[in-house]
């Protein structure tokens, strides 16, 4: 059995735990950052793609809306580069009631968060898919973020200050001498071998996992409620700017453009397991409804992929504060001091929050961490930018069109929904060191667009096989395992053009291509990637 030694374990390689990674590292700690699977693969890339403004909680969460103000302008100047500068409208609908403005507007200013009000015919200028009918509209500095960049960045500058990150890594164990936690056994999921890690501190960012994991330690009852919703992508931006109902926190009230596509979303279910979300027929109709108080229309509008988060929300149980209803939960975070409330040291964990207050709850924790330990170090992650920010300049949805045009003549387009160049593919699968096109979708966004995948994924195999020195069994598992991953997304919202859409995919698959009838693959699909090469991955094209 190998065992690593180092200053800081870091569980979770989503939002939360990358910008935990960032942070260590920043202040000059050792750290290794595990995820069971890819980065991002939990909640943080199955979000809605929000950078708050701080205007959904101003009236019913004040704290959780303070938060959001202050970290969406750091977030702006430090990753600036995986935000693109929407801009936000409350709008009140036919259905809500007009009164809620005023209270809204007085949440505003309290938390000093910029808002006007503007007449509903300027509004429906600018966005001119508005339901007609508002009553009242209220502009609000939202944006979208792109989880993808932004997790991959905080762990590329990381590694940059010398940090590992484990991918595919999962925690099966805490170690534990007398009362203090000393490090945890993982286990690599490609190759099965197991890796011990002697760690000083071990931060727990496991999110809606964080009770699993104490659990290993012998913490029992932490109260990290997972709270399901689901979202569904429509094909293009039906919108350009994020809409949201100007009323209490609610079922499908937010529609955010985030790159080529808009997202309506979300429900919240109390959910038994994270990792057991299913979407049902209802949840999908209901979503539909919702949005059509938003966006008349939108149930005729091509839906393009349907799928579930899990939040980790923060009710502890021995607070003793209980909420029937998990939208009554506040959005804040918590640390959880595992010395303070269950006598067991080395072990902190992150719980709640938002995938926006993602810097300030790696602050937190770090901070929170140094004070145990007695070694003040000061956080700079408002200040210092990750890798791919740079220049400062906000992320422009045109960025990508521009830079093709320069190249159109010379080089292949592999997928045409993306625009994604073949050099930047294989740029992407080398640095990424992956067999696993899920990866790389989820670096370039390939096949996530109308036709997912249906025209861009079996060339994409082909390319993959070539730079990967893959085998025609290997190919065939990634790419069965990648139409498999897209399937599950797309059934639950099959009517219309993506009906016939995936008619058409299934054509070119089972009729031409044959898929059915190639070689069977070894493995699951998942590709055996390099530990050394992982952090290399998306560089600045990778989004969500
Ligand atoms: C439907 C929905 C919509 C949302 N929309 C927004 C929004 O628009 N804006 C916003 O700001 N926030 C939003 N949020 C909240 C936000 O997405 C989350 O708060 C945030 O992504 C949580 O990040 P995290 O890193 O804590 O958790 P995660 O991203 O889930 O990361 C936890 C990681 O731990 C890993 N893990 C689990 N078990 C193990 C193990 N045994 N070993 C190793 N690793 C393990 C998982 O693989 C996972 O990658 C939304 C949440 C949901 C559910």
């Amino acid at each position: 059995m190998t065992t690593i030694s180092t200053e800081v374990l870091v569980i979770g390689g989503g939002a939360t735990g990358a910008g935990v990674a960032w942070d260590a590292a920043l202040r000059g700690f050792d750290v290794v950052l595990v995820d069971r699977a890819d980065l991002a693969e939990g909640t943080s890339g199955r979000f809605h793609g929000l950078l708050h403004s701080g205007g959904r909680y101003v009236v019913k969460d004040p704290v959780a809306a303070d938060e959001c103000v202050a970290e969406n302008a750091i977030l702006r100047r430090v990753i600036p580069d995986c935000i693109e500068d929407t801009g936000g409208l409350f709008v009140t609908t036919p259905d809500d009631d007009p009164a809620y403005g005023d209270r809204f507007l007085e949440g505003c200013r309290r938390a000093g968060l910029p808002t006007e009000e503007i007449a509903v015919g300027e509004a429906l200028r600018m966005e001119p898919r508005l339901n007609p009918r508002i009553r009242r509209a209220f502009t609000v500095p939202d944006a979208s973020i792109d989880a993808w960049k932004t997790v991959w960045s905080l762990a590329r500058g990381a590694a940059q200050h010398g940090a590992r990150v484990l991918t595919y890594h999962s925690v099966v164990g805490l170690h534990k001498d007398g009362d203090t936690v000393t490090g945890a056994r993982v286990r690599n999921e490609l190759s099965g071998e197991e890796l011990d890690i002697e760690a000083g501190f071990t931060l727990n960012a496991s999110g809606a996992w964080a009770a699993q994991i104490v659990k290993m330690a012998g913490i029992e009852g932490i109260g990290v409620i997972p709270g399901k919703g689901i979202m569904i992508a429509m094909n293009h931006r039906l919108v350009n700017t994020v809409i949201n109902r100007c009323t209490m926190p609610a079922d499908g009230d937010i529609l955010v453009p985030i790159r080529t596509v808009s997202v309506i979303g979300t429900t919240d279910i109390r959910s038994a397991d994270p990792d057991e979300l299913p979407v049902t027929q209802e949840e999908v109709d209901q979503m539909l409804d919702d949005g059509e108080r938003l966006v008349p229309g939108l149930r005729d509008a091509r839906a393009l992929r349907v799928w579930a988060g899990v939040r980790p929300l923060w009710q502890d149980e021995h607070a003793g504060q209980q909420a029937a209803d998990t939208r009554d939960v506040s959005r804040t975070h918590a640390v959880v001091d595992h010395s303070e409330r269950d006598g067991t040291r080395g072990l902190l964990t992150m719980s709640g929050g938002k995938l926006t207050t993602l810097r300030l709850m790696a602050e937190d924790l770090v901070d929170a961490m140094c004070r145990q330990q007695g070694d003040e170090r000061s956080c700079r992650t408002a200040d210092v930018r990750p890798p791919g920010n740079e220049d400062g300049e906000l992320y422009s949805l045109s960025s990508r069109l521009r830079r093709r045009e320069a190249t159109q003549h010379q080089e292949q387009v592999i997928c045409e929904c993306e625009l994604i160049g073949r050099a930047k593919l294989e740029d992407t699968i080398r640095r990424r060191g992956t067999q696993n096109l899920d990866d790389i979708r989820r670096s370039l966004r390939l096949g996530m667009g109308p036709c997912q995948g249906g025209f861009c994924i079996y060339r994409a195999t082909g390319i993959l096989h070539g730079v990967g020195r893959l085998d025609g069994a290997e190919a065939t598992a990634s790419l069965t395992s990648f139409l498999q991953e897209r399937w599950k997304g797309m059934w639950p919202i099959l009517y219309g053009d993506q009906l016939r859409q995936a008619r058409l995919d299934d054509w070119i698959f089972q009729g031409l291509l044959g898929v059915q009838h190639m070689p069977p693959g070894g493995g699951d699909g998942v590709g055996d990637a390099r530990e050394d090469e992982q952090v290399e991955a998306p560089g600045e094209e990778a989004v969500a």
